[in-house]
């Protein structure tokens, strides 16, 4: 399952967050750090070594207004809220 989900978060990391029109322009979902291809790559870090699985970690990739917006709206039609509660589940049980 690992593989398929961390198939599926280097796609979003590594996506110009084409998403980005399903929340508006002056919305807090804006935030750079809380869009789905952030999240990703958090996810991604983690996986590959470059940085902690700790509290702080795990907090950040909570934070999902940003990531619920882009469910249905996602060019490669991914459902990037299922993903990452996938990956997260998947990190945690290392
Ligand atoms: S959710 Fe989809 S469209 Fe949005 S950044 Fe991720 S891969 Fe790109």
């Amino acid at each position: 399952m690992m593989s398929e989900v961390m198939k599926s978060i280097k796609i979003c990391a590594f996506c110009p967050n084409t998403c980005r029109s399903s929340f508006g322009a002056s919305e807090t979902l804006q935030i750079e750090s809380q869009t789905p291809s952030a999240l990703s790559l958090i996810c991604l870090a983690v996986h590959q070594g470059n940085l902690e699985w700790d509290q702080e970690t795990r907090n950040v990739l909570m934070r999902r207004d940003a990531v619920k917006s882009s469910v249905g709206k996602c060019t490669y039609g991914l459902n990037m809220t299922k993903i990452l509660d996938d990956a997260v589940l998947s990190l945690s049980l290392r």
